[in-house]
């Protein structure tokens, strides 16, 4: 079985990418998003196990120490990990994850799988990101004015990034978003096997035995 592909996409609170990563699996077979552990609490409409772990400190750190985080890191005062097992298993069995995460763990996840492709997507302007984050009332005043300071020094980092897309509409975005994944899977690099058989089975015309 061919491995899958993993794929990091980060984005600025408020950009969308919750929606895109679920419009994808909607629209799209093959894909699986990882649900990640985190410390702050849910927001609204967040339901524990399907949009995050939602973990005490105390928790969080005991899958530190048992080495349980594919990649971790700390955003605006709380942890959040990408568990390790369930990335491992599903790419095992062919399936191409989508961890949505921020670049702090892009970074990590490279230096495991040098060939990851780290994805940014953003609004269309930063005055449409201001809208998305306050109609969506999920957080806070304060949480809000830091996620938009998070956000211009993510701005500076999205040179590090293999890709930027704008999420300009849902559907034209998630068809990008798969362009890009299908465009990384056929990488030659990536499909040694099949290569390696064309090539057996290409000698053989000239060879016949
Ligand atoms: P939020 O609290 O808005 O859901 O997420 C805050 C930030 O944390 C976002 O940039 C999101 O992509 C990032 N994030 C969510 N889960 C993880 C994770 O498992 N690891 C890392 N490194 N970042 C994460």
């Amino acid at each position: 079985m061919e491995r899958g592909l993993l794929a990091v996409i980060s984005g600025f609170a408020g950009a969308g990418k919750g929606t895109i990563v679920s419009q994808i699996l909607k629209t799209h077979e093959n894909y699986v998003v990882s649900v990640s552990a985190t410390t702050r609490a849910p927001g609204k409409g967040e339901v524990d196990g399907v949009h995050y772990f939602f973990l005490t400190q105390d928790k969080f750190d005991h899958m530190v120490s048992e080495n349980e985080f594919l990649e971790y890191a700390s955003y605006v005062n709380h942890s959040y990990g990408t568990p390790r097992s369930f990335v491992e298993e599903q790419l095992n069995q062919g399936k191409d994850v989508l961890l949505e995460i921020d670049i702090q763990g892009g970074r990590q996840v490279r230096k495991i799988y040098p060939d990851t492709p780290l994805i940014f997507i953003t609004p269309p302007s930063i005055d449409e990101l201001v809208r998305r984050l306050t109609s969506r009332g999920r957080d806070s005043a304060e949480s809000i004015a830091r996620r938009l300071q998070r956000a211009a020094k993510e701005a500076e980092e999205i040179e590090e990034y293999d890709y930027v897309l704008v999420n300009d509409e849902i559907e034209a975005c998630t068809e990008r978003l798969h362009a890009v994944i299908q465009a990384e899977k056929a990488r030659v690099n990536r499909r040694q096997d099949l290569i390696a058989e064309i090539q057996k089975q290409a000698a053989l015309l000239c060879n016949p035995s």
